[in-house]
């Protein structure tokens, strides 16, 4: 049966008021939004002053953050053996060939060791009240850790010489990982220390393996006097060797040896050269040390010849 007209006028005009309702709220709500919108900005609240224990607050806070930074960097330090900010303007690609010419400061590196003339060096060194450098091999050091803890108490500084020796020029990225790595660990868990500073065995060194070696945070490390120890037989010369070479001075990086084969040529040279580098004014401080003192003289790769050593040779050059 079909509504009667009345209802059905009644139904739509009820329609009609709910519609015209939903329109008055919409456009209520628009206004509302656009008022807000051009509202005047709100003042700026007061300015409040802190108290001064607020303030006494904030300064001791900011002390104890900066005393907080102070001991971080003491520590990093502790671990690391900082080489000072000079080495960050030395070119990726180049190597440490001597220090900065200052202070009669010189540095007596050891390679290859440690070995059994690695005790007769460190007593020397003691007794000379001169610091130096030992530039270990993982393969030794593992065999001694004491030697390198030694080393360390005794204020010296332990750098990694690679765990095989092998010429790093001829090894891809994955092997140069797997030979300092493999030695930075020993050295670590040895005297808690991460190496800031490495030398390439042989000296052999060129762009992509000293990119490496920084990129690694390690600073490649050569040296400007040579004493040929590793093939002489007679003492007298590693000291000529050392003491009448043209490159002896401040800032000099002298190259020794403590492993690898027999070194008493070395041990029995060492007192004489320490006399001579004293009567020279020079004294031996530690490769992070000399490296401190100022802008460091740099080698470009090229520039020592690449090792014409047989392969599997260790006593060798560096
Ligand atoms: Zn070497």
């Amino acid at each position: 049966m079909a509504a009667p007209a009345s209802a059905r006028r009644a139904q739509v005009r009820r329609r009609r008021r709910v519609g015209l309702a939903t329109l008055f709220a919409v456009v209520g709500l628009v206004v509302i939004g656009a008022a807000w919108a051009m509202r005047p900005e709100a003042a700026p609240a007061p300015v409040s002053y802190a108290s001064q224990s607020a303030v006494d607050e904030a300064a001791a806070a900011a002390a104890a953050s900066a005393q907080e930074a102070a001991k971080a960097a003491k520590e990093i330090e502790g671990r690391t053996w900082a080489v000072g900010p000079y080495v960050e303007e030395v070119p990726k690609a180049d190597g440490i060939a001597a220090g900065a010419p200052v202070k009669g400061l010189v540095a007596l590196t050891f390679d290859d060791g440690p070995g059994r003339y690695t005790y007769d060096v460190l007593a020397l060194l003691k007794r000379h009240r001169m610091k130096a450098t030992f530039f270990v091999l993982g393969s030794m050091a593992e065999r001694d850790p004491a030697a390198l803890r030694q080393m360390a108490d005794e204020g010296h500084v332990v750098a990694p010489h690679s765990w095989s020796h092998a010429s790093m020029v001829t090894l891809s990225a994955k092997d140069l990982a797997a030979e300092f790595d493999r030695t930075n660990a020993v050295i670590r868990e040895a005297v808690g220390r991460v190496p800031a500073i490495q030398r390439p065995p042989f000296g052999d060194f060129d762009g992509r393996t000293n990119r490496w070696s920084r990129a690694h945070g390690m600073v490649p490390i050569l040296w400007t006097v040579d004493s040929n120890d590793w093939q002489l037989d007679d003492p007298r010369e590693v000291v000529r060797n050392v003491l009448e070479a043209p490159t002896l001075g401040p800032g000099a990086i002298i190259l020794l040896h403590d492993g690898g084969d027999d070194r008493s040529m070395t041990v029995n040279a060492l007192p004489a050269i320490m006399d001579g580098l004293r009567k020279r004014g020079l004294r031996s401080v530690t490769i992070p040390e000399l490296l401190r003192q100022g802008p460091p003289e740099t080698i470009a790769p090229g520039t020592y010849a690449p090792s014409t050593y047989a392969e599997g040779d260790t006593a060798n050059a560096g």
